[in-house]
């Protein structure tokens, strides 16, 4: 079994949504810089961009030319930006789950990097898989899930594990509904963390928290076709 992590809301829950707050302020403020106008009129823009290009990013790439690692850049300065809390019983269950753990995230790796650090979770994570790995076009858009069946197809011989025989050994867990359906459709097994919404039928499971994984674990394993040894 592989299991795959979304960063933000996903790793640090609902609870700590002001973590991902720091980096929207910053995302706005970059926004205003690239397009000028007040902050307001930058606020605007950005959910704009968001509903019309999926990303704040892919809009200022698309119509601003903006280089995306000019963004990152500027949005990841550690002194502006708030992270989550320690969390060590986040390690406990992260080290409880047998198979590599990787992150898979529409943030640029330094983003997801620090938090864990911050979280002292980092020492469980297998490896993060990111937007620029992903050609800055990240879930979810198929082409991102494509590529990280190949990333894993890669690097999991790398690291002495085998790629999964079967795509439901992949485990993905979101908070974002619209980013498990291109998961579901692949046939790997969904996740959904997140407290807020209704899951529809075809998620395989749901649970509010990360901390409820073990809750689910035995059925998860059970779906994903192999023995949680
Ligand atoms: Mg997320």
């Amino acid at each position: 079994m592989v299991w795959l992590f979304d960063y933000d809301l996903t790793l640090y829950g609902e609870e700590e949504r002001f973590v991902l707050d720091s980096l929207d302020r910053r995302i706005a403020l970059f926004v205003q810089k690239t397009v000028g106008g007040d902050f307001e009129n930058a606020t605007r823009i950005r959910k704009e961009y968001l509903v019309r290009f999926g990303t704040t990013l892919s809009g200022l790439m698309a119509m601003n030319g903006t280089d995306p690692d000019d963004f990152f850049d500027f949005i990841h300065e550690p002194e502006h930006l708030i992270y989550p809390k320690e969390a060590p019983e986040k390690l406990a269950l992260l080290l409880g789950l047998k198979g590599p753990r990787f992150v898979f995230t529409n943030g640029r790796h330094d983003w997801s990097e620090a938090g864990m650090a911050h979280m002292g979770i980092d020492s469980a994570i297998d490896g993060v898989f990111d937007l620029k790995m992903l050609g800055w076009e990240g879930k979810p858009h198929d082409s991102a899930y494509v590529k990280m069946e190949r990333w894993l197809e890669r690097v999991l011989p790398e690291k002495g594990w085998a790629m999964p025989a079967n795509p439901s050994e992949i485990v993905l867990l979101e908070d974002s509904l619209r980013n498990l359906e291109p998961a579901h459709a692949r046939g790997w097994t969904t996740i959904l963390v997140n407290p807020n919404v209704e899951a529809p039928a075809w998620v395989d499971f749901h649970i509010p928290h990360l901390m409820n994984l073990p809750d689910i674990l035995p059925e998860v394993t059970s779906r994903a076709g192999c023995a949680h040894r």
